[in-house]
């Protein structure tokens, strides 16, 4: 006998409650989308496809939300969009043999540069809210100590930053430009639901790992130039992005832990624990007790993923030798000048 109360599924509107036409995909009454939830699931996986490189699976899954799709209105549009985009890539046109450009000469050369230009600028007035973020967080440092600190570890958190942003982008989700909070830190706001915890280990690892790259690159300066300001910078990188792999809540670490499994946790701890008290950085302590945390928590990944794990302890051993590294540099430029 069938339950008189229970309503036949996808009858009703689930935000509003209204019954729908049969077959509808909108409804009538608040104009909610009859199957959101599915094209959301399906859009999220085209995306994962194509960073991915499956792009004809990723265009399947693009088509079957046209099917869930009204015929009109703004989504159609978007989605119709990303099946062009994909339809070009995986059979791109035959290149035009006259470009314009060429039929110029030189001129269409400097045309070209000048459009180039034009785009800069516009990009620049049209990011002007994160230009000011910049700003405004080198003002913090630049008090504290001075002004080419200042420029260099926002450089160095603009790359941390940029680790994320391109990241997100090239698993194919939106993102914004990094937004600076002054003398805080900075975010990359970026958008997808039902993200494989994998995928999201990965953006949260790409900024530690760009923040280490620009640490490399301060030492590198530092080399050539011996301006110790540029030690600092390189010390204060690797320093901040092994803070960043504390493995709880907003931090970097706290993401990427949720793709880590039980043994896998242990192996962070461990490692985090032995280079503290080899090397005396401590951070490596906050590392270690935040995985100590996160095993007692036990939200284990469902399904853990051994290279994220390695590459985890890869990225925070780097990081921590390089802050360690250019301490132990700097105590030794101290003490020979106090001799
Ligand atoms: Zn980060």
């Amino acid at each position: 006998m069938a339950a008189p109360f229970s309503p036949p599924h996808g009858q009703y509107c689930a935000d509003c409650g209204m019954s729908l036409d049969p077959g509808s995909l909108i409804c009538g009454h608040c104009r909610r989308f009859v199957h959101a939830e599915q094209m959301q699931d399906l859009a999220n996986r085209a995306r994962q496809l194509t960073a991915l490189g499956q792009l004809n699976a990723a265009r399947e899954h693009w088509q079957a939300v046209l099917n869930l799709l009204p015929l009109d209105g703004a989504p159609r549009k978007d989605v119709l969009r990303e099946i062009e985009k994909l339809n070009l890539r995986i059979s791109p046109p035959p290149a035009k043999k006259s470009d314009w450009r060429k039929r110029l000469g030189p001129l269409g050369i400097a045309v070209a540069a000048l459009a180039k230009f034009k785009t800069a600028l516009l990009l620049l007035l049209t990011k002007g809210k994160f230009l000011l973020s910049i700003l405004a967080f080198l003002g913090v440092y630049w008090g504290l100590f001075g002004w080419w600190f200042a420029v260099g570890i926002s450089a160095a958190v603009l790359c941390h930053e940029m680790g994320h942003y391109i990241a997100v982008k090239w698993f194919g989700f939106k993102a914004e430009l990094p937004m600076f909070l002054p003398g805080l830190g900075a975010y990359v706001k970026w958008s997808g639901a039902n993200v494989d915890p994998g995928v999201r280990a990965i953006i949260s690892l790409a900024g530690p790992f760009f923040g280490f790259l620009s640490g490399m690159l301060a030492y590198g300066v530092y080399s050539a130039t011996h301006q110790v300001i540029w030690l600092a910078v390189a010390q204060f990188a690797g320093w901040l992005n092994l803070i960043n792999l504390v493995p709880v809540g907003i931090f970097d670490g706290g993401a990427a832990m949720t793709a880590i499994g039980k043994q896998q946790r242990f192996m962070i701890a461990a490692v985090c624990f032995a280079m503290a008290f080899i090397l005396h950085e401590w951070a490596f302590l906050f590392v270690a007790l935040g995985a100590a945390f996160r095993i007692w928590r036990r939200d284990f990944a469902t399904e853990p993923r051994q290279g994220i794990a390695f590459l985890y302890i890869a990225i925070a051993t780097a990081n921590g030798l390089l802050s360690w590294y250019c301490l132990n540099q700097g105590r030794q430029l101290f003490f020979q000048h106090r001799v």
